[in-house]
């Protein structure tokens, strides 16, 4: 089977596995669906855009930019959204907001400062260009559901995407008001992974309180990304209205991170 091929197949059972959850949730939304393409190459993502796929996620810097840059030369890959979703230190700032439509992994003051300069720098080197302005970045606050706590090295080790990362809950106003005050920032809601070995319902059922929490004070803040290749179903039955979906649409990764 080609790779084309293999990819329309996986696709379409993630797709019938999303109507099939949302139906169960009595919901008629549609949620937007982003391929996680890290580990596999840009001809994927170009394959992935031909299969009607709008949205792709990654999680290093590296591998985003050059891949990022390769499609923006692919005819196939026009209009294409990157969602970078993995942890991001703030001297990667400038480069992501060179692709990214949206960070997902917000989980710190400082680097919503260094996001909101990058951007302040990267509209000026448009202009300069005489090109024309970027979107504002869309902002994910990143919870942390883990009751173990933040700094779970071990889980990050054992190869769970995000292991560690994320706020604690009782620090997200602080931190959505820092978003909500940048100048080129919009806060888009709140991100998740669920907690490894936890029970992911519980896990979802919770974002999806802090998630209301967040959107009595800031209404525009109603995105919830949460759901991945095993948990996308409780995820949707709570609302999530991004799913980053890896493994099941590209197949395993070579080293699991
Ligand atoms: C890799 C990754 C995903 C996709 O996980 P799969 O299990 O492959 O679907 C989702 N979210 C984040 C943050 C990731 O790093």
């Amino acid at each position: 089977m080609d790779r084309q091929t293999e990819l329309s197949g996986n696709l379409q059972a993630v797709r019938q596995r999303v109507t099939a959850a949302l139906d169960t949730a009595g919901r008629d939304d549609s949620p937007t669906l982003i391929v996680v393409t890290k580990f596999f190459p840009a001809s994927d993502v170009a394959a992935l855009a031909e299969l009607g796929v709008r949205d792709v996620g990654e999680n290093r810097d590296q591998e985003a930019s050059s891949k990022a840059a390769q499609a923006a030369d692919d005819p196939r890959c026009q209009g294409l959204r990157w969602h970078y979703v993995g942890q991001l230190q703030s001297n990667k700032a400038k480069s992501v907001v060179r692709y990214a439509a949206a960070v997902h992994s917000i989980d710190r003051g400082s680097l919503v400062k260094a996001l909101d300069k990058a951007m302040t720098v990267e509209q000026q080197r448009r202009a300069g260009d005489g090109a024309a302005p970027r979107d504002n970045l869309q902002c994910f606050i990143q919870v942390n559901l883990d009751p173990a706590g933040v700094d779970d090295d071990e889980a990050r080790q054992g190869g769970h995407p995000a292991g560690r990362g994320g706020v604690d809950p009782v620090h997200l106003h602080q931190l959505a008001a820092r978003i909500d005050g940048a100048e080129h920032l919009d806060l888009a809601g709140v991100m998740a992974v669920a907690p490894l070995g936890g029970d992911p319902d519980e896990a979802f059922e919770t974002l999806a309180g802090i998630s209301a929490g967040l959107r009595a004070r800031y209404p525009a803040a109603r995105a919830i990304s949460a759901g991945m290749s095993s948990d996308l179903e409780p995820a949707l039955n709570h609302g999530a209205t991004h799913l980053r979906v890896g493994s099941d649409v590209l197949g395993q990764r070579p080293d699991l991170r």
